[in-house]
């Protein structure tokens, strides 16, 4: 199968029934590669042994590294791949097939878990402000998704008309008490960018983009 970058296209399939593949899933022979992973020289902060400017966003936040090779192995249906993952949410790329996702007057489509939701309402309370890890989807995947995506069985489609990006999801690390160590801190994941004292011991795999100036949109349905 053709490796892929960024480039838009018909999302990866894979199997025999030729099961359609997220551009942003992450596939098992992209490995992580954490091992070069450690503390700077000054302790303040992590960093990786041969670390290059790519390695950081332009908060300076550290990101976690994964092969690149997109089909190759099996899909890992509940992993992103960090680099494609950021890209769509930064450039509002469908999350399916990596093209551009549907984008009308009331602002871009997503697709959000309707368990978040409060059932039978047009509110969006819930969701103004929603911090969401998922980039937006186009007509055509957000038909496609429901059927295929274990984690959203009865999904709301949510239109936001200023998606802002708000932070990064990941680790949390902290000095450990023996010298040059560190240690996992558990947390909800989520940090928001401008939080430097934190940000120095994270290392992001998603980024997190706030959805503001919400209306709740149909799903589409394909007629
Ligand atoms: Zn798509």
């Amino acid at each position: 199968m053709a490796a892929r970058t960024a480039a838009p296209a018909q999302p990866l399939s894979w199997g025999p029934k030729g099961l359609p593949v997220p551009f942003v899933t992450a596939w098992s022979e992209e490995k992580p590669t954490a091992r070069s992973l450690t503390t700077r020289t000054d302790g303040a902060g992590l960093c990786y042994r041969d670390e290059t400017p790519a390695d950081r966003d332009q908060h300076g936040v550290l990101w976690a590294r994964m092969r690149l090779a997109p089909g190759e192995g099996r899909p890992r249906y509940r992993l992103l791949h960090p680099v494609r993952q950021r890209h769509a949410m930064r450039a509002l790329l469908c999350q399916g097939c990596g093209g551009s996702a549907s984008r009308t007057s009331r602002g871009w489509l997503f697709l959000m878990p309707g368990s978040d939701i409060s059932a039978g309402t047009d509110e969006v309370e819930g969701m103004e402000s929603a911090l969401c890890t998922k980039p937006p989807v186009c007509e055509p995947c957000a038909l496609l998704a429901p059927r295929h995506c274990p984690h959203l069985t009865n999904p709301i489609a949510v239109r936001s008309r200023r998606p802002r990006v708000w932070g990064v999801f990941g680790d949390q690390y902290a000095p450990a008490s023996t010298s040059r160590g560190f240690t996992h801190v558990p947390t909800d994941g989520y940090l928001p960018y401008g939080r430097s004292a934190c940000a120095r011991w994270f290392v992001a795999s998603q980024l997190v983009l706030e959805l503001t100036r919400c209306t709740r949109a149909p799903l589409p349905t394909g007629h």
